[in-house]
């Protein structure tokens, strides 16, 4: 594919004007924002009689499943299907969609939507702004410019790409403008309890079995900088759980005084880790996980690492000990 262009929102409309068929998508292992953000944007461009597909390679997470229009979500995507648009959104790079986005010939243009810095998303397009929150904040700059109504369902979902990114609107990327968007939302009829009840507010009693085995985990380097956790496939077939349950279990660790950094291990097969970053203070953690051909935030970042436990430890633990 062609260099990336990166474009404003004047080229965006007349993308979205020229374009009929529209496929929109968002990362594996789909989150709140990715998920709230392809939601209400497929909803405002079906007001404005495009024909619309979203698509995710992954499931809605259950604790999703409260999100109006979420069943929409196709898993499956043929690749003879022609689009003329295709937009990603909330990923850094195209890999993160699934392979079959990746192989597909008929995408038509593609634009990538997003708020991480470093993006390299391979795209024809990128419309990327690492200052806003989430994808979701910018999906909403996006509708405002359309002749769309945001009605409840389309705020309902935009809030909670937001909430869910912003960790309830107190992580560092958390801004005024968070929270004037946030106020507009709820102006349009938000239930805010019930977005909080859904995405933070309950735990399924194996997912509460998960968090249990999680916690026996943890430890603390001596230095006492850095404290992780390990989740077992055994341990998630155990408690009959995915690995989605295991959301927001990183927070532990950081949490502790004194901690900068925290790590969770997830081994996904034998000798293969997916390993989560998240720092406090001052670490950038998305420059520790690109050192592995990961990506993310300067405050939450993860990567795929290969080999045993111990050596995928090691080798993480070396790079992150020269920063702390
Ligand atoms: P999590 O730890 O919740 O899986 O991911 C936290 C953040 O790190 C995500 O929002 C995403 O920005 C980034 N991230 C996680 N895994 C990867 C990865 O494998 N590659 C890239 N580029 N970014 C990732
Ligand atoms: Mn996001």
């Amino acid at each position: 594919m062609q260099k990336t262009k990166k474009i404003n929102l004047k080229k965006i409309y007349s993308l979205i004007k020229s374009a009929q068929k529209i496929l929109i998508t968002t990362h594996e292992n789909p989150d709140g924002d990715g998920l709230g953000a392809i939601i209400s944007l497929g909803m405002g461009l079906r007001q404005l009689g495009k024909k619309v597909v979203l698509y995710t390679k992954d499931p809605v997470p259950q604790m999703y499943r409260f999100l109006p229009g979420q069943s929409q979500i196709k898993h499956k995507l043929g690749l003879k299907e022609k689009y003329d648009l295709t937009l990603l959104v909330d990923l850094s790079e195209l890999q993160r969609v699934s392979p079959v986005v990746e192989k597909h010939k008929g995408l038509g243009m593609t634009l990538c939507i997003d708020h991480h810095a470093n993006a390299s998303p391979n795209t024809d397009y990128s419309f990327c702004l690492p200052k806003q929150s989430s994808a979701g904040e910018i999906v909403y700059k996006i509708l405002l410019g359309l002749s769309v109504q945001i009605n409840k369902s389309m705020a309902t979902n935009l809030y909670t790409a937001i909430a869910t990114d912003t960790g309830s609107f107190k992580y560092s990327n958390t801004n005024k403008e968070t929270f004037l968007i946030a106020a507009k939302l709820v102006e349009l009829g938000v239930d805010v309890w019930d977005v909080a009840l859904n995405c933070f507010e309950t735990y399924s009693r194996a997912r509460m079995e998960l968090l249990k085995l999680c916690m026996k985990t943890m430890q603390i380097h001596p230095k006492g900088k850095m404290a992780w956790i390990v989740l077992k496939k055994k341990d998630f077939k155990q408690t009959k759980t995915r690995s989605e349950d295991a959301e927001g279990f990183i927070n532990y660790p950081r949490s502790i005084e004194g901690v900068e950094i925290a790590l969770l291990f997830k081994e996904k097969e034998a000798k293969k880790y997916k390993v989560s970053l998240r720092s406090k203070k001052y670490v950038d953690v998305a420059k520790i996980a690109r050192l592995f051909e990961g990506g993310g935030h300067k405050r939450a970042s993860g990567c795929t690492m290969e080999g045993s436990l111990e050596e995928v430890k090691s080798k993480i633990f070396k790079a992150i000990l020269k920063k702390i």
